[in-house]
């Protein structure tokens, strides 16, 4: 894999061990520029880094060594992890995101991106379900990749996870109500695939919901349980029961 190095001064001292190297987060800048995103991103006072950086042009920069850990994931939780930093290697994709003009990613950019991940999940023995959205492990706070991000594509190359519904009868289940007791089955399927729910406030599931259509179902996002997110998160885990 070649890249150029640039390094961020934003990351633990103490080295980590090769097999706590478990997750690949995947974000975005959301910054006007990438000259800027890579100021912040190296930049002492900022307090945070990623292990690599992917430029629109597809060139590919590292600003930590994957042995130590770097500041991306901040607050997060996934299936029994938490504070994920310690357990993942983060990559930032140049993106101005929600705030400044969110647009597709770049060809160029997903090539190098599909390149890393193969590297890293062979490298570290990742498992494919571990590769992450910052917003699947940050709900509250996070939206990045965004709903532009194509997880589908990825899942395609054993990156990340997808379904395999007829799309037919799911755009027929779209906005279908459904009733408390299939949304609490709903609730529990997004809790074995890894989203962590805090406690039971009705904003905090909205948010949640929304980063699971975020990543799933990327067509709407309504933050409402309706029949195809049900019927997507089934499918999701009956999928990984797979050998
Ligand atoms: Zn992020």
């Amino acid at each position: 894999m070649k890249y150029n190095v640039i390094y961020s001064p934003n990351f633990d001292k103490k080295r980590r061990s090769k097999k706590s190297i478990k997750f690949i987060v995947i974000h975005y800048t959301g910054m006007q520029s990438e000259r800027e995103s890579l100021i912040r991103l190296c930049n002492r006072k900022s307090n945070v880094s990623s292990h690599y950086f992917i430029k629109n042009n597809g060139k590919i920069l590292k600003l930590v060594e994957d042995h130590h850990v770097a500041w991306h994931a901040g607050k997060s939780n996934w299936k029994n992890y938490k504070n994920l930093n310690k357990n993942s290697i983060g990559i930032e994709l140049a993106n101005k995101g929600h705030e400044f003009g969110y647009t597709n990613f770049k060809k160029k950019q997903l090539s190098s991106l599909i390149k890393i991940c193969k590297a890293l999940i062979k490298k570290y023995k990742i498992k494919r379900e571990n590769v992450v959205g910052h917003s699947d492990i940050a709900p509250l706070r996070k939206i990045d990749p965004g709903e532009k991000f194509p997880w589908k594509k990825l899942a395609n190359r054993k990156i990340g996870i997808w379904h395999n519904c007829n799309n037919k009868e799911l755009t027929r289940s779209r906005k279908i109500k459904i009733s408390i007791k299939f949304k609490s089955i709903f609730v529990k399927n997004l809790k074995k695939i890894g989203y962590y729910f805090f406690n039971k406030k009705k904003t905090k599931i909205f948010k949640i919901v929304k980063a699971f259509q975020r990543h799933y179902r990327q067509e709407l996002i309504d933050g409402i349980i309706d029949k195809e997110c049900l019927i997507i998160a089934k499918n999701l885990l009956k999928n990984s029961k797979k050998p």
